[in-house]
């Protein structure tokens, strides 16, 4: 069997929400859409069910296989509806949803409900994305007060550049919402996994965790470690072949390396059709049985070819480490010019497999 293989740890993905929990208070939204950043939402889900406060998810899709997989925590669509027929589905399975736009408070306006539903209004604070125009926020509320159709109307906005530390736009987008919404009551979420970890005062009574969950870090110049999150993903595979090539000899697609000393090669059962990213070029780090080297040459489709100068023991079937506790997924996603988010969203043909290491 091909050992290119995914090993989810989902006692890491409870802690790092506990770290979202004890740092933000209140509550906390664990964010499992694009099935969990890819780590498996209906098995993240089950595993974060006795922590999380509810979860948060894209669409109406994603929240539909978290209930037919019996969980039963709320669930926001943080997108809301795309279409009026999904308004018996939410009722049907107890979903809530953000309302971002004129045309979903409309929506609520032109269509009955079968039972009164908890809406998240979204306020543009500065991201320019979705939600509704500050000056906007009372007006629309009372619209959707008017309906009678509501059992909750709550408040959220989402940061830009929550993960710049220094940046000010966090803290003017937090003052326009407070502004948008002085007065109002309800529940309000800001904070993304940047907003937690670096602006407390934008924390209300509602956090919104992704990709701390998954212990990576959205600050490029602060790592997972240092912020006490631990990696939920282990992308793995073996070594399937080694070689001895001279001084001056070219590896892989286009020649992009050539060796400029007597080289030992291995070639890695991974390439970019499993996800991993095919710009990490030369130098990227991986590890080898525990210990570090780099890649050397082009990733290629099912490929990838590191040097094992240094690594005499390693041989045919020796495990190798792409990602996880060793080489961090924001060490990569930095060589190849992207964020761990979509490495991680990424990963496919690999054989996935969760552990659940109630020890912790
Ligand atoms: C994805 C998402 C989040 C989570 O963001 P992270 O940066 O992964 O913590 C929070 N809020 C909304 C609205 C989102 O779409």
């Amino acid at each position: 069997m091909r050992p290119a293989r995914v090993i989810i740890d989902l006692a890491a993905l409870r802690h790092n929400y506990q770290v979202a929990k004890r740092l933000h208070g209140g509550k906390v939204f664990a964010v499992i859409k694009a099935d969990a950043y890819g780590h498996g939402a209906v098995a993240c889900a089950k595993a974060l069910q006795g922590e999380a406060d509810a979860f948060g998810v894209a669409c109406i899709e994603e929240a539909l296989e978290l209930r037919a997989a019996g969980i039963q925590l709320p669930i926001l669509l943080l997108e809301g509806l795309f279409e009026a027929s999904e308004l018996a589905l939410v009722c049907e399975h107890r979903l809530w949803f953000a309302v971002a736009t004129p045309e979903q408070v409309a929506m609520l306006e032109h269509h009955t409900v079968a039972a009164p539903v908890h809406v998240w209004l979204k306020i543009d604070s500065g991201m320019h994305r979705l939600g509704i125009a500050p000056a906007e926020a009372k007006s629309m509320a009372e619209r959707l007060q008017a309906t009678g159709k509501l059992a909750s109307l709550n408040w959220m906005s989402h940061f830009s550049r929550a993960d710049e530390p220094e940046e000010s736009t966090t803290q003017q987008q937090t003052e326009c919402f407070d502004q948008a919404t002085r007065g109002e009551s309800g529940e309000s979420s800001l904070s993304n996994s940047a907003g937690i970890l670096a602006h407390p005062r934008a924390h209300r009574s509602w956090g919104r965790a992704g990709i701390m969950l998954y212990g990576s870090s959205p600050f490029a110049e602060r790592s997972a470690v240092e912020l006490g999150l631990r990696p939920v993903m282990r992308f793995e595979s073996q070594i399937i072949s080694t070689r001895q090539l001279e001084s001056g000899e070219a590896i892989g697609y286009g020649g992009s390396f050539v060796t400029d000393k007597p080289m030992r090669v291995g070639v890695v059962a991974c390439g970019y059709a499993d996800g991993y990213p095919r710009l990490a070029g030369t130098g990227t780090p991986i590890a080898v049985n525990g210990r570090l080297t780099r890649l050397v040459g082009r990733v290629s489709m099912d490929m990838l070819t590191i040097d094992l100068t240094d690594l005499p023991d390693a041989q045919v079937g020796t495990p190798v480490e792409l990602w996880g506790e060793q080489v961090p997924v924001d060490a990569i996603a930095k060589r190849a010019g992207t964020i761990s988010y979509e490495l991680l969203c990424h990963v496919k043909r690999a054989a996935f497999s969760w552990q659940d290491d109630t020890k912790d």
